[in-house]
């Protein structure tokens, strides 16, 4: 297959980019950079399979060529970002899905897009399952990113059922790995990046808000079956293995030898209180389920932190 992905060069886009090339896949990526660097397809570039296009998806998409797949994963993800660009979020989420389904029913080609557990708000069901409507709040600062995949979710089952192209959607659970922008604010990133700093972690609220991370290769797994499944309706893909912050940030603590202490700052509005995914679908439909628990992801991430961190202390001096 041919396949265009958006968001290439973020920390999903860019892991799907190899997966998609290791599977013996042409791939063509496509980011304006806003929330994504250069560095995480660097790898990739002059490689016959894989060809890099610098484009907002949010304006006309032109592709060259033909194409079987399109993955549209361009949006910014963290909360700190999407909140720092809240109408670039809105037009990613709106302009650019519906200009990724153009290109994918132009080129008769299959169609994925990103959606996320922030559909589900701030849950009044727990764990969640696809079937549950969510808790959203459409005027609160969250608003922009979970009404934009909202919309992308409502826009994509459109294309579906009134053009037929073939669809689906994954709502993807908090996901942590190599290549997430040491800065972009989302838990895991900041909390290793202080810890291996000596600095505070940003505990926000008591810390007992919980969330479930899946490390960032038994996602992309989770993707790609579903890709290949013929599955249109939204899937949950994300580790079912619930954690409170409070100890997230005792577990790095433990895992880095850092010293840093806690702080508590205030808990952003909005921020969902619980977040866990009931993966029955993936399991079943799939033969999907994680298999790389917390301590060994973060085992895996710690290093590349560590590397930037260094990086970065050498360039100050
Ligand atoms: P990321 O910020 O690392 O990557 C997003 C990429 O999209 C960046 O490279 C950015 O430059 C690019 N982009 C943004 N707007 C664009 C535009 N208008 N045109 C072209 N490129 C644009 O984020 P990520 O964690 O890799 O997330 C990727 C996708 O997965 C997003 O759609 C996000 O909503 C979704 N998602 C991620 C998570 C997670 O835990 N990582 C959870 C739920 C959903
Ligand atoms: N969080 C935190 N300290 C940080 C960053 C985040 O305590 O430095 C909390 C945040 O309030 C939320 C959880 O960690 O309850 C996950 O936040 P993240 O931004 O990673 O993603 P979210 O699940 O909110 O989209």
């Amino acid at each position: 297959m041919r396949v265009l992905i958006t968001g290439a060069a973020g920390f999903l886009g860019s892991h799907l980019c190899d997966r998609f090339l290791a599977e013996g896949h042409r791939v063509v990526g496509m980011d304006n950079f806003i929330t994504g660097h250069a560095d995480n397809i660097a790898h990739l570039q002059g490689r016959d399979d894989f060809a890099f296009i610098e484009h907002d998806v949010s304006r006309f998409i032109e592709v060259p060529g033909d194409l079987d797949g399109v993955l549209h994963f361009a949006s910014p993800a963290s909360p700190v970002d999407y909140l720092e660009k809240p109408i670039q979020t809105l037009k990613v989420g709106s302009l650019g899905t519906h200009n990724a389904l153009g290109v994918a029913k132009a080129k008769g080609a299959r169609f994925m897009m990103a959606s996320t557990s922030e559909v589900y708000g701030d849950p009044l069901v727990h764990p969640q399952p696809e079937t549950y409507w969510g808790n959203v709040n459409p005027v609160g600062p969250r608003g922009v990113y979970d009404e934009a995949k909202r919309f992308s979710e409502a826009i994509t089952m459109a294309y579906h059922r009134h053009h037929g192209v073939p669809t689906r959607i994954v709502r993807i659970f908090n996901t942590y790995g190599p290549r997430m922008r040491p800065g972009d604010g989302r838990v895991v990133s900041n909390f290793i990046v202080q810890a291996l700093r000596g600095d505070p972690l940003s505990v926000y609220g008591d810390g007992s808000q919980t969330r479930s991370f899946c490390y960032v290769d038994d996602l992309v797994d989770g993707i790609y079956r579903l890709f290949m499944s013929d599955r249109a309706e939204p899937t949950n893909v994300g580790n079912p293995t619930e954690f409170t912050v409070r100890e997230l940030a005792d577990l790095v603590l433990r895992m880095t030898g850092s010293t840093s202490r806690i702080d508590s700052l205030p808990l952003p509005q909005d921020d969902p209180k619980v977040r866990r995914p009931d993966i029955t679908l993936a399991r079943e439909v799939l033969g999907w389920e994680p298999r790389v628990p917390l301590e060994e992801g973060l085992r895996r991430t710690i290093p590349y932190f560590a590397q930037l961190v260094e990086h970065q202390a050498a360039r100050t001096l």
